[in-house]
């Protein structure tokens, strides 16, 4: 069994206190890795690391930090299929959405990577003659990365490359779930040729580790991906010191079936959206909303096809369904489907926890579909696990009020022939992302990815978007009239 350290200044060493924690299976229960867990002192010493190497990183040229980048995504993708069992194994997604995983963080590196030669700045007019203006992005100076466990790659990789690339020394505290697979993302960038002092990682538990970096006012900006309250939280503590923040948070995303839609289709992609990775997406579809005179054809194969999903090893390739990723989020899903029941919402499919077997060695949950009423706990809070609410509506005016009456904003989706009517949703859903004819799953690394509303606080991670969390603009103004020249002063004062 390996036991990991702290990455702190290019090198892995342990915590001073010498305690550590387990990362285990939530398929199998078998135990992973051991990590460090961390203390403030930890941070400290990594953020004293990261200040120290800042100048450097700095001043090497961003195409040249990008070729660090693009080496990182060259070894990952050599070792994809070990990652993405590791991904697997730790995190319960099934292993080809592990790979997955791993294959956006490599289209993400090599994204990020070329935006070494980019960068950009704007150039626009003076209103003076014989000046010129343009704006320049610096790195900000030593940045905190905090991630969730979901997309244990994924998620990381969008950070660390973002700030990287922008010239940013970094302190990464992964998820106490999936430390394996943020260890592993080391390795591979230290492999690459980063050197010691960019790159820190501290494991640890959100109330040391994470506060240390929260609160700490030598880390000058926050990326935080996570839920809601602690989102709030780390967003409230950091305005006291005025840290550049960006929260990206939770969804309760809707997918709309209208009556022209190809059903089939919209079927395929609700299963896609809501029991992919046992529901634990961010942009998992939770809620779906059904035109009436389609409802009870959808239902009906919506749950014949839900009822023959196979659940099980995450390893095993003919599996649809793993484990969900820890006992807290099997309680919780119980939970909400305890609550969905006593609310009166009809259970029509799912709704248990899997025993016997295999089973009982890991946190196996049937995907579970009520049909519900928009109002109800589990059509208006996010669950975050395998469970999803079917609403009736009579037309799409009732469809996307109900789409919206929530406090997230991430992802929609609707499936219509009608082309009007998309474009309409595109106007009308209050989210980050729309998806036409497609679930409510799939982002793409070269575009925008957030949310508005309780999602987060209106930055977008990837896409050209990736680097503004991490980068200030400077504003220059170049003179080269060799005369002193006065903005906003009229012409008949100027002999002063
Ligand atoms: P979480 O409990 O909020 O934790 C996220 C990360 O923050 C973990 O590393 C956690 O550490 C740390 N943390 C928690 N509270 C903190 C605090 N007060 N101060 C500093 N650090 C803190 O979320 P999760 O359960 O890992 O992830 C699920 C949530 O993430 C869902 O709500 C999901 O929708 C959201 N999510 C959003 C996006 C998006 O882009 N919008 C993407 C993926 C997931 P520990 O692990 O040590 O507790």
């Amino acid at each position: 069994m390996k036991t990991y350290g702290l990455f702190i200044d290019g090198k892995w060493i342990p915590s001073k206190t010498g305690k550590i924690f387990e990362t285990k299976s939530p398929g199998t229960g078998e135990v992973l890795a051991m990590f460090p867990q961390g203390t403030k002192d930890d941070v400290i010493k990594a953020i004293d690391a990261a200040e120290k190497a800042f100048p450097k990183w700095k001043k090497h040229p961003a195409p040249k930090r990008g070729e660090i980048i693009f080496k990182a995504a060259s070894i990952m993708r050599e070792k994809k299929d070990e990652l993405g069992s590791t991904v697997s194994q730790e995190m319960g997604k099934i292993i080809a959405e592990g790979k997955g995983d791993v294959q956006e963080s490599i289209d993400f590196l090599e994204y990020i990577a070329g935006e070494g030669r980019r960068l950009l700045g704007e150039t626009t007019p003076s209103e003076l003659q014989n000046k010129f203006c343009m704006t320049v992005r610096q790195p900000i100076g030593v940045v905190g990365c905090i991630t969730p466990w979901n997309f244990p790659t994924a998620i990381p990789c969008w950070k660390l490359g973002a700030a990287l690339i922008s010239g940013n020394t970094v302190i990464f505290k992964p998820a106490s779930l999936t430390p394996l697979c943020a260890a592993e993302l080391i390795e591979i960038f230290d492999e690459a040729g980063l050197p010691a002092g960019v790159l820190n990682f501290v494991t640890g538990s959100a109330s040391t580790v994470g506060n240390e970096i929260v609160e700490n006012p030598r880390v000058k900006a926050i990326s935080f991906t996570g839920g809601v309250s602690a989102g709030v939280d780390v967003y409230t503590r950091a305005a006291k010191y005025l840290k550049s923040v960006e929260v990206e948070l939770g969804g309760k995303n809707p997918q709309i079936i209208m009556d022209d839609a190809n059903t089939n289709l919209a079927i395929e992609g609700v299963l896609f959206g809501a029991f992919g990775s046992q529901g634990q997406r961010c942009t998992a579809t939770s809620r779906l909303i059904v035109h009436e005179k389609v409802y009870a054809e959808v239902i009906d194969n919506l749950v014949k096809r839900t009822n023959v999903l196979k659940i099980g090893d995450p390893l095993d390739p003919t599996v649809n369904v793993g484990p969900v990723a820890s006992e807290d989020q099997l309680k919780t899903v119980l939970n909400y489907i305890n609550i969905g029941v006593k609310e009166g919402a009809r259970l029509i499919c799912g709704g248990k926890r899997l025993t016997g077997g295999i089973y009982d060695k890991g946190f196996f949950v049937q995907p579970t579909i009520f049909e519900a009423k928009h109002g109800m706990r589990i059509t208006k809070e996010e669950i975050f696990g395998p469970v999803l609410s079917v609403m009736k509506v009579k037309n799409y005016e009732e469809a996307v009020k109900i789409a919206n009456d929530v406090e997230y904003g991430l992802s929609s989706s609707i499936y219509t022939k009608d082309v009007n009517l998309a474009f309409r949703a595109i106007e009308d859903f209050e989210t980050g992302i729309t998806y036409i004819n497609a679930p409510t799953i799939g982002a793409e690394v070269h575009l925008p990815f957030g949310g508005i509303k309780n999602t987060g606080n209106g930055g977008r991670e990837a896409g050209t978007t990736a680097i503004d969390e991490f980068t200030e603009i400077k504003t220059v103004f170049i003179d080269y009239s060799n005369i002193l020249q006065k903005a906003q002063i009229e012409e008949s004062s100027r002999n002063m």
